[in-house]
């Protein structure tokens, strides 16, 4: 495989950065998770639009262009000969010193990493997934918003460790108001009386796949309420799934031990899976 690494294509092993690298050591950093499918990038100018909101609200300026960026991203996909593929830049503030400063950094280093897909979830999608809520809160929408995809991924790493450790799939984050949040690379949609439910952005990654999902779900004649609710709202709903660039969207069947509906992956839900395989057979930048 061949990594872009600062406008050259090199290999895995080249694609070296310093152990003083801010990215490495204090997360300091943003990157992005993008689909290709059948050698068409998916949403590829929302992708990169996040990219360079993320770097703006952490004061980092990506040394190029958002064209050059696109260019950069199709290029590493060419070049590694891949039709369906998992695609990753990524933005560290760079070299500096063992102190906080950014300053001391005067050169990101831009990495896009590409390789083939593999379905997230595996047998899953068939028979759902088991989540549980987490104690890790998502972080509040001040400085350190939820809608910047930063390098720094603690919390979604802890929220993955305790759903890990209490058998679950996934991980479902609260904010600190104890609002639903999203899950540990997903956002969240109930839904309840035939009414689609997810909460607003303020306190989730403004999800790529979650916005998509809106859209197919309107043109099906949906309503779609974007609220604040509460794990009540989750465990007595009708149906549960997630949504991400990686998991695409994927019923949740349980969370905490409570059955959602009737245990089984919803007719929504299933309805937005096929309608989202349609999306992606026939849209994306070549
Ligand atoms: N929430 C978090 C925390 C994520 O890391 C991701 C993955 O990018 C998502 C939600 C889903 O966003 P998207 O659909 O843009 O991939």
């Amino acid at each position: 495989l061949l990594i872009y690494f600062n406008g050259e294509f090199v290999p895995k092993s080249q694609a070296t950065t310093s152990i003083y690298d801010h990215g490495f050591l204090y997360g300091d950093g943003v990157f992005e998770g993008i689909r290709a499918y059948n050698g068409r990038v998916f949403k590829l100018d929302e992708h990169i639009d996040r990219l360079y909101d993320s770097a703006k609200a952490i004061v980092l300026d990506i040394p190029l262009t958002k064209n050059e960026m696109k260019e950069a991203i199709l290029q590493t996909l060419r070049k590694n000969n891949l039709m369906d593929a998992y695609i990753r830049p990524i933005v560290s503030r760079g070299i500096g010193d063992l102190g906080l400063d950014p300053r001391k950094c005067t050169k990101p280093n831009v990495f896009i990493i590409t390789q083939q897909w593999d379905a997230l979830y595996g047998d899953l999608y068939e028979v759902g997934l088991t989540a549980v809520t987490v104690t890790t809160r998502r972080n509040a929408p001040d400085a350190l918003s939820p809608n910047i995809k930063s390098m720094n991924y603690l919390n979604n790493i802890l929220a993955k460790v305790e759903a890990n450790n209490k058998g679950g799939d996934e991980a479902i984050f609260l904010d600190n108001n104890g609002y639903v949040s999203e899950g540990s690379g997903d956002n969240i949609f109930a839904v309840n009386n035939g009414k689609v439910y997810t909460p607003p952005t303020i306190n989730n990654l403004k999800g790529i796949t979650r916005a998509v999902s809106i859209e197919i779900l309107k043109d099906m004649g949906y309503e779609v309420n974007e609220q604040h609710m509460g794990l009540f709202d989750l465990y007595t709903a009708d149906e549960i799934f997630v949504t991400g660039t990686a998991a695409e969207a994927a019923p949740i069947t349980q969370i905490d031990g409570r059955s959602i509906g009737d245990g089984k992956p919803g007719k929504v839900t299933n309805k937005v899976i096929e309608a989202f395989k349609e999306v992606t057979r026939n849209n994306g930048t070549p």
